[in-house]
C-alpha cells in the first residue's frame, strides 16, 4: 500500500498501536568475531530474514510476470485481482493486501468488490505486495489499455523515475537526493509526481513502518540507512496531489478491542489471526464467510476497530502512472527483491 500524507511531518500514517503481533522487527543479525561475515550481508537484517525476503521478492516478481502475461482490456477487475491473489498462494506466499487494480485518475487503493462488474481499461496501475510470515515485497506496473500515446509516456515516465532512483540508492543517500532525482525525471517528461504519495520503509507485519521515502526534492538531509524500503513514483499529467475519494473496501485493524455479536467476534478472530495489522478486503471475508460476515464487518468497523482506507483520486482529475519495487538497503549494497 502507498502512503499518503495529509499535512503536517507526521510520516507514520498507519502505525499499529498495542496489537501482540508476532515479530515486529527484523531479526538483528548477530555479531560475531569472525569479521568476514559482516561484510556480505546487512547488520539489521539476519540472514534467515534476508533469505524470506529475496524469496517473497521473487514470488511477487513472478506474479507480476504471470499478471502481465493475462491482462487485457474489458476483463473483469474481479476476475484479474482474484487470479493474481491465487497465484501468489499457489507460488507459497500470501498477499501483503488486496491486489490494487486503480484505473485513471485513482492513484491507488483501489480493489474490486466481491460482486465487482467493473472492467479494465485506460491506464491501469496494478499494485501488488506479497508476505511470508509478515515479511513482505510491495510491486507496481502500469498497463495502457487503450493505445494511447500520453499512457505510454506517463507510464515510461514512472518507470523511469523508479530506475533512477534504484540507480542511486545505497544507505549513504540522502532521502532528498533520491525525491530529487525521482522527480527530475518525472518533470523532464512534461509531468509532475505525486507530491503527497510516498514510498516507505517496510517491518515485519508492518507496511509502513515509520520512514518516508519522497517523491519530489524534500531537501531532506536524512540518510538512508539499511532496511527494507518501497520506492514507488507516481507520475501524473495534472497538479501532482491526491485527494481522499470513495472508501475502498479496504481495511486494516486498527486498534485491539471486542464486539458483542458472537458471529462478529469470530470474524474478528479470523482477521486478527489471518492478517494481523495488514490490510484485507471485504471481499475475502465475503468469500470466506458469505454475506454475514459483511454484515459482522460492518459490526467491527462500527465499533471503531478498523481503518477504512479511502481511494485516492489526484486532485485535477488527470491520469496517474505508478512503478514500484522493493529494496534492502545494506551498509555495502542495494538489493532489489522485486525484479
Ligand atoms: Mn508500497
Amino acid at each position: 500500500m502507498t502512503e499518503k500524507h495529509y499535512g503536517g511531518t507526521s510520516s507514520q500514517d498507519y502505525k499499529e498501536k498495542d496489537f501482540s503481533v508476532k515479530s515486529k522487527s527484523f531479526k538483528k543479525k548477530e555479531k560475531t568475531i569472525n569479521k568476514s561475515s559482516d561484510l556480505d550481508d546487512s547488520e539489521e537484517i539476519s540472514k534467515e530474514d534476508l533469505e524470506i525476503l529475496k524469496k517473497v521478492g521473487s514470488i511477487t516478481a513472478e506474479t507480476v510476470k504471470y499478471a502481465k502475461s493475462f491482462i487485457k482490456s474489458e476483463m473483469p477487475l474481479l476476475e484479474i485481482a482474484e487470479k493474481i491473489e491465487a497465484k501468489i498462494q499457489e507460488l507459497g506466499a500470501k498477499p501483503a493486501f488486496p491486489v490494487n487494480l486503480s484505473i485513471n485518475e485513482i492513484a491507488a487503493h483501489s480493489t474490486p468488490s466481491f460482486n465487482s462488474t467493473d472492467k479494465a481499461h485506460g491506464l491501469l496501475k496494478v499494485y501488488l505486495g506479497c508476505h511470508i510470515s509478515g515479511l513482505a515485497a510491495d510491486t507496481a506496473f502500469s498497463l495502457d489499455l487503450e493505445n494511447s500515446e500520453k499512457n505510454k509516456k506517463l507510464i515510461e515516465a514512472a518507470e523511469s523515475a523508479l530506475n533512477s532512483a534504484l540507480k542511486i540508492i545505497k544507505s549513504s543517500v540522502s532521502l532528498g537526493e533520491i525525491g530529487k532525482e525521482i522527480e527530475s525525471t518525472i518533470t523532464s517528461f512534461g509531468f509532475q509526481p505525486i507530491h503527497n504519495l510516498s514510498g516507505h520503509s517496510i517491518s515485519p507485519w508492518n507496511l509502513h513502518s515509520g520512514i518516508t521515502v519522497p517523491n519530489y526534492n524534500t531537501e531532506q538531509l536524512q540518510l538512508l540507512t539499511p532496511g527494507l524500503y518501497a520506492i514507488e513514483p507516481f507520475a501524473t499529467s495534472g497538479e501532482g496531489a491526491v485527494r481522499d475519494g470513495k472508501l475502498s473496501g479496504i481495511y486494516h485493524l486498527e486498534k485491539p478491542g471486542n464486539v458483542r455479536d458472537s458471529f462478529a467476534r469470530q470474524v474478528l478472530e479470523f482477521i486478527e489471526e489471518e492478517y494481523q495489522t495488514l490490510p484485507f478486503a471485504s471481499r475475502w471475508i465475503h468469500k470466506k464467510f458469505g454475506s454475514r460476515g459483511l454484515l459482522a464487518l460492518r459490526q467491527i468497523e462500527s465499533a471503531g476497530l478498523l481503518h477504512h482506507y479511502p481511494q485516492l483520486i489526484e486532485r485535477s482529475g488527470k491520469k496517474v502512472s505508478q512503478a514500484e519495487h522493493t529494496v534492502i538497503i545494506t551498509r555495502g549494497k542495494a538489493i532489489i527483491t522485486t525484479l
